[in-house]
């Protein structure tokens, strides 16, 4: 038996029993005083009813490491024992995707380990200013086990030092991308209960009326426990109800790409999220990528291999190019049975929810709420209900379900605020006050102490990174 149940969170076992995929980031410390990113509680005196744009000088910040006066004592390290040497664990960088450089840190007020992610570029212009503040709107409003949201927003200098926004997330050991390519075993009961967190999480943002619009591997976040999280959502929007308004075509990494996006459709739905899963499903059972093309044009050529040549009323929204590539070309019948070929667990069952999924025509493509109700998934609900959820809970006499196991959201994302941002400066003020209004009442906030030795790295390692990616 692949799985192991040795405690609460233990259904799948550990799926990561040695140091390979970045458990050796994932460090909880109990007694972590020394913020070596430079990272630090405010004192309490400039704390959570300071006035917007209060001076937040370094050194009356604290942040061990940079020499800066000591973090104050209600927030320093309650513990005069020495720590082991895991919990002295240097913070670094645990990776970057499109839109930020994401570290991993210690937060110097309990010594738990986060991810701290720097937005970047946020006021060069106002197109950026307005996605960044999408974004760090999104993970304020998230509220979903399956769904990365924000545990916290560093407090912003006053807003004419205003450049850089950080946030804090939940630390994850790894990503399904990693998962995927390692050695590890991937068993029909893993890839159940991921792709059952995969659909809960989708179906939630699409409840929102969010697409999330690069729904890949790597942004599918999880724990040796299996816990899974959807994260990054730099290219995340909402909904957009007019079928005459257009979209933009710059969205979800090529090899996820929907048929529709590809064939440059001019507006499309949550059904091109559900397509992404549709490829993920098949890579995590076949462990290599469905369609890896070198190209847009080779990705449509590798989808109609597969499903056959598509109708002509699936072609109705594309453009020009694209139908005349697909009409042109010989007709392709569909070749399904492939995908029994994927590996062992690609049951008739599983064969069955891939085929619903990979639709050409996304009108057709089953939803994410629909695919949830597929009796494959019906394990992975209980493997996540039993003992992985944060829903259900243990009484001595057994397990007390909750009465929805796939909750919307409570109301959609709003974002009728974006239609008034007319300039840099105005959303500058915007998303000052917002940061502030955030934080009110809650906890101790944090700021950066941008004099710690830890902090220059940081700052220097996310400057080459962006200069590779951009
Ligand atoms: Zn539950």
């Amino acid at each position: 038996m692949a799985f192991h149940g040795a405690g609460r969170q233990t259904v799948c076992g550990d799926l990561f029993p040695g140091s390979e995929l970045g458990h050796k980031y994932f460090c909880v410390s109990s007694s972590c005083g020394a913020p070596s990113t430079g990272l630090s509680a405010t004192p309490c005196l400039t704390g959570p009813t300071a006035p917007a744009g209060t001076p937040r000088h370094p050194t009356a910040l604290g942040g061990s490491t940079g020499g800066g006066a000591a973090v104050p004592q209600p927030y320093s390290n309650p513990a005069s024992e020495v720590p082991s040497p895991a919990e002295m664990e240097p913070d670094r960088p645990i990776g970057y995707g499109a839109f930020g450089v994401v570290w991993s840190v210690t937060d110097p007020r309990d010594g738990r380990k986060v991810a701290l992610k720097k937005m970047p570029n946020v006021f060069q212009n106002l197109v950026s200013c307005k996605r960044v503040f999408r974004e760090l709107r999104m993970l304020c409003f998230f509220k979903h086990d399956n769904v990365l949201s924000a545990l916290d927003i560093l407090q912003p200098p006053q807003i004419d030092c205003f450049e850089e926004i950080y946030v804090i997330t939940e630390l994850m050991q790894s990503d399904l991308h990693k998962v995927i390519v390692s050695p590890q075993p991937l068993t029909t009961d893993h890839i159940k209960v991921f792709l059952y967190q995969i659909l809960r999480g989708l179906k939630y943002l699409h409840s929102a009326g969010i697409l999330h619009r690069d729904i890949k591997p790597g942004n599918l976040l999880v724990n040796s426990n299996c816990l899974l999280k959807i994260c990054d959502f730099g290219l995340a929007r909402v909904e957009e109800p007019d079928p005459s308004r257009h979209m933009t075509q710059e969205v979800v990494t090529q090899y996820y790409r929907a048929p529709e996006v590809l064939m440059g459709c001019r507006h499309y739905s949550s059904a091109i999220d559900v397509w992404s899963v549709g490829c993920i499903f098949a890579e995590l059972l076949g462990r290599r990528i469905l369609f890896q093309a070198q190209s847009p044009i080779q990705q449509l050529d590798l989808i109609t291999d597969l499903l056959g040549t598509p109708p002509l009323s699936a072609l109705a929204a594309a453009c020009e190019g694209a139908r005349a590539h697909i009409l042109r070309g010989p007709h392709k019948p569909p070749s399904l049975s492939v995908l029994y070929m994927l590996s062992d667990g690609a049951t008739h069952e599983a064969v069955h929810l891939l085929c619903r999924m990979l639709v050409f025509d996304p009108a057709k493509r089953i939803s994410g709420s629909d695919a949830l109700s597929h009796p494959y998934l019906d394990e992975g609900r209980l493997r996540y209900h039993t003992c992985m959820c944060q829903c259900c809970y243990s009484v001595p006499s057994g397990r007390v379900y909750t009465r929805d196991f796939e909750p919307v959201a409570e109301r959609p994302f709003s974002h009728s605020y974006e239609n008034s941002l007319l300039s840099v400066w105005q959303g500058k003020e915007l998303i000052h006050r917002f940061i502030t209004e955030h934080q009110q009442g809650k906890r101790v906030p944090l700021c950066i102490n941008p004099q710690s030795a830890a902090f220059k790295t940081f700052i220097s390692w996310a400057s080459r990174t962006w200069s590779r990616v951009f």
